[in-house]
């Protein structure tokens, strides 16, 4: 893994978070964008070569209501960059690191992505992420 790309950071809602982070971070949100697979629209933020990353859930069924319905709003995950998410994952799974897709999936900002298992991660969601 190369190193951090994201901390994606579960939100009720964009418009009150927009702002709130805006205001937090001293930057401007660079881009919004919806993952449909997901049920996500993303907000992003760049400081240095971390990004943070507001999901907003666009239905009941999204990861990200059932998170926000057991935990409230907060850190969902970390996103680690990976220079080929294949080869990434292979290693993860020879070090029997269980993957939730078993295909990487399209992720926001032009990404190919796979989350690791939380109870595989000491219970920390961690994604993997390769530029397309
Ligand atoms: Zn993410």
């Amino acid at each position: 893994m190369k190193g951090i790309e994201h901390i994606g950071i579960a939100v009720n809602s964009l418009d009150v978070s927009i702002p709130q982070y805006e205001q937090l971070l001293g930057v401007p949100c660079y881009k919004k964008e919806e993952v449909e697979s997901e049920g996500v629209i993303t907000a992003f933020f760049k400081l240095g070569n971390v990004k943070i990353e507001l999901l907003q859930a666009t239905r009941p069924d999204s990861p990200i209501s059932k998170f926000i319905e057991k935990r409230g709003e907060g850190i969902h995950h970390l996103a680690f960059d990976v220079q080929n998410i294949k080869e990434e994952s292979a290693r993860l799974q020879e070090n029997q690191v269980r993957l939730i897709n078993a295909e990487p999936k399209n992720g926001a900002d032009n990404k190919l992505i796979n989350f690791l298992h939380p109870k595989d991660t000491g219970s920390v969601l961690m994604e993997i992420c390769q530029e397309k």
